[in-house]
């Protein structure tokens, strides 16, 4: 019998679910105040990338059986903050299908006046509003949206039921983790398309080809490629990179920025800084012909 679609899913799912059996046995076998803590602030990291592969979970089942993919979605619920059909509903069908209209996107980046939300604006509108959102994409997808009420039914009831059991390793070790791995990835999408307001798929996102960045996320990086064909198993996007990058404009690339744009952002920032002080003390100097107040941060994108 074949379970996995595509073999390249093998060891992600076989590490994620070794992760996910030493979860649970630490949940029931930790008895001090400081281990909880520690296992949650050390579970950002790897969390934070588990939640790549529940996204491309969520746009091509990585098991031929149901059963299989709903245990896989409830097993991400727990390690990510995102349970079943909620990439789905909110991201898969709500924000692919509306991300070059900013007035439809589930995680819009554009304010309703047309100016670019800061990063800390946007993590908490996305993150706060993602299970309402996602309910409501399922309107008109009723069999999705009560598998969607039904499975994070039973995730909401697992989560009472660990607090039930142990209230401070579940605060720890299952609510905390859930919600910051939720905010961590809600922040990180930021990233893909702010300000890049287009009708176009090959300008409407940002790209980073390096190596290690795509192990970490299964190729999340070719994101002009994802959401040009979005059914396309995460281990066939390189390919598909090449196939298009012709296509993507210069601007559409972000290497280097996962280590160097931290320094590049922090850059950015003081020279904003350093021009708004500049504006204060010269009042009368207009800023140059089509210079916007995100232009540095762009540049540095
Ligand atoms: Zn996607």
């Amino acid at each position: 019998m074949t379970f996995f679609r595509y073999s390249a899913d093998r060891l992600p799912y076989a590490l994620f679910a070794s992760y996910f059996a030493l979860d649970v046995a630490l949940f029931f076998t930790v008895d001090n105040l400081w281990a909880p803590p520690i296992i949650f602030v050390i579970g950002f990291f790897p969390k934070a990338f588990i939640c790549a592969f529940n996204h491309h979970h969520q746009h091509l089942p990585t098991f031929y059986q149901p059963v299989l993919n709903r245990l896989a979605e409830i097993m991400f619920g727990f390690q990510t903050g995102i349970g079943p059909y909620a990439w789905y509903l909110h991201h898969s069908r709500g924000h692919h299908e509306h991300y070059l209209d900013q007035t439809k996107d589930e995680s819009a980046w554009m304010r309703k006046d047309g100016s670019t939300m800061g990063e800390f604006e946007y993590t908490i509108n996305v993150a706060a509003t993602a299970y309402w959102r996602a309910y409501k994409r399922g309107d008109d997808l009723p069999k999705k949206q009560a598998a969607f009420v039904a499975m994070n039914s039973l995730m909401l009831a697992l989560v009472v039921g660990a607090f039930v059991y142990n209230w401070y390793n579940a605060l720890f070790m299952v609510l905390l983790p859930m919600v910051a791995s939720l905010l961590i990835t809600v922040w990180v999408t930021y990233y893909h398309h702010r300000g890049l307001d287009t009708g176009d798929h090959f300008s409407g996102s940002y790209n980073i080809t390096t190596p290690l960045f795509n192990t970490l996320t299964g190729n999340l990086g070719y994101h002009t490629a994802h959401h040009y064909r979005p059914g396309v198993h995460w281990s066939k996007l390189p390919e598909l990179h090449e196939k298009i990058k012709d296509k993507i404009p210069a601007h559409c690339y972000r290497d280097g920025a996962v280590l160097g744009g931290l320094v590049a952002r922090r850059r950015a920032k003081k020279e904003r800084e350093r021009r708004r002080k500049e504006r204060r003390r010269n009042p009368g100097v207009a800023a140059p012909v089509g210079a916007r107040s995100d232009d540095s941060e762009r540049l540095a994108a």
